[in-house]
């Protein structure tokens, strides 16, 4: 029987120089930090343990964040060698993993990528590979966690501990690590295993998303009577009521199960909706700050999911706009037809927008989101592209490119052996 034998030297990766000690020519990259790289010899190991180690710093970085939704995604991850008709996207793909790898950009994946990618059917395997291979590991927080964030900066706007009328888009509130490190050889992703019942209830809930939307739409007002800033105010209110509502069911609930009124059930409290948590969150924010009884926390609690502050937390504001964009649409449009705008294009847009410099999406969501009233490209400082300004995006990407300096190329080809001409 084969016993199998564990080379450390394959950590050790090129540019190989000549080793100080040994003289030999394997003398590569054992490592990369977000901000440093280590050097050690492939032959002798040099330095070792209780040898100090052979450290350089890395300029700092401040890569484009790029989102890539689903379409690019999947239509590049399509190409193969002998694709015809697929030269536009395999030259976008080649374009975006050279920028990737000279560190001028990063293009992270979401739980968005991964629940869209667990709908198909087919190519599941290729399309996931392909993401994770794109992001190099950099990838973004849950939605949920990114909406905790947000709401914690309003709370305390509401309360006046903070004046600063603008929110603020930290990484550290969207990302688990600096995308603006420098990427080491290795990323590790732990395989979740697909839960096919999950999968069904997110088809469902996308159906059930585009049947809601529908009804409303059919509702609207005409041309004369239509509101925009009213329409706005309307979704924000959506969202208020359904944090509100979804809880004091919650609550109900856990209220019956511990009278011993309804059987226990312990789903209530693994699946509680996400929302749950955002309403505690927001009452323990109260309780912490000295507000005590149960009438007191009720009103302020309402006070806040109603008022402006809450209508400003930019979750909630993008996707108001982008639902009112979609109203406005239909009723300047031909009242039919319209495509009512996929779940994942509100809910990636909302939560992840803001964290981003460029996001490349559908065209129809482009066109929703880019209409005067709407108007997300100047209200958050994002670009956006869409196949239909493909042309827009090449020269995006090309002015990125001829920006980077030449320390930053000098270090890229140190670390990762080369610097990747881009052709644009
Ligand atoms: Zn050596």
């Amino acid at each position: 029987m084969d016993t199998y034998k564990f080379d450390p030297a394959i950590f050790i990766k090129p540019p190989y120089f000549k080793c100080p000690k040994c003289k030999k020519e394997g003398y590569g990259i054992l490592m990369v930090r977000s901000d440093s790289y280590l050097r050690r010899c492939k032959y002798c190991f040099y330095p070792k343990g209780h040898e100090e180690a052979d450290v350089y710093d890395l300029p700092l970085l401040k890569k484009k964040i790029i989102y890539l939704d689903q379409f690019a995604i999947s239509e590049m991850a399509k190409v193969k060698d002998d694709s015809k008709g697929r030269e536009k996207w395999a030259s976008l793909h080649n374009i975006l993993d050279s920028m990737v790898l000279n560190q001028l950009i990063v293009c992270p994946d979401s739980r968005y990528h991964e629940e869209e990618t667990e709908l198909f059917r087919s190519l599941r395997k290729e399309i996931k590979d392909f993401y994770v291979q794109m992001s190099r590991g950099v990838t973004f927080k849950t939605s949920h966690s990114i909406e905790v964030h947000q709401i914690s900066q309003a709370l305390k706007k509401f309360v006046g501990e903070d004046d600063n009328q603008q929110h603020l888009f930290p990484w550290e509130d969207a990302f688990n690590g600096n995308p603006s490190s420098w990427h080491d050889h290795y990323h590790i992703r732990v395989n979740k295993r697909l839960d096919e019942t999950e999968v069904e209830k997110r088809r469902i809930q996308k159906e059930k998303y585009a049947e809601t939307m529908s009804k409303h739409l059919e509702g609207l007002p005409d041309r004369e009577s239509f509101d925009f800033d009213n329409e706005v105010k309307i979704w924000n209110n959506a969202t208020a009521d359904s944090i509100l509502i979804l809880y004091d069911r919650y609550v109900k609930e856990q209220i019956a199960m511990t009278l011993g009124l309804k059987p226990f059930d312990p789903s209530l409290y693994l699946y509680a909706p996400t929302v749950v948590d955002i309403a505690e969150y927001v009452i323990s924010f109260f309780k912490r700050r000295g507000i005590e009884s149960r009438e007191d926390l009720i009103s302020k609690v309402q006070e806040f999911f109603y008022s402006e502050f809450f209508d400003k937390v930019p979750y909630v504001n993008i996707s108001s706009l982008f639902s009112a964009g979609i109203s406005r649409k239909y009723v300047f449009g031909s009242r039919k037809g319209t495509n009512v705008g996929s779940y994942y294009d509100k809910q990636i847009v909302s939560h992840l927008l803001p964290y981003c410099c460029a996001m490349f999406i559908d065209n129809e969501a482009r066109s929703i989101l880019s209409e005067r009233p709407v108007d997300i490209e100047n209200k958050y400082n994002i670009n956006l592209f869409s196949l239909s300004n493909l042309d827009d995006f090449l020269f995006f990407l090309k002015n990125i490119n001829d920006s980077a300096d030449s320390n930053i190329k000098a270090n890229v080809a140190a670390v990762y052996g080369q610097w990747h001409e881009v052709k644009l």
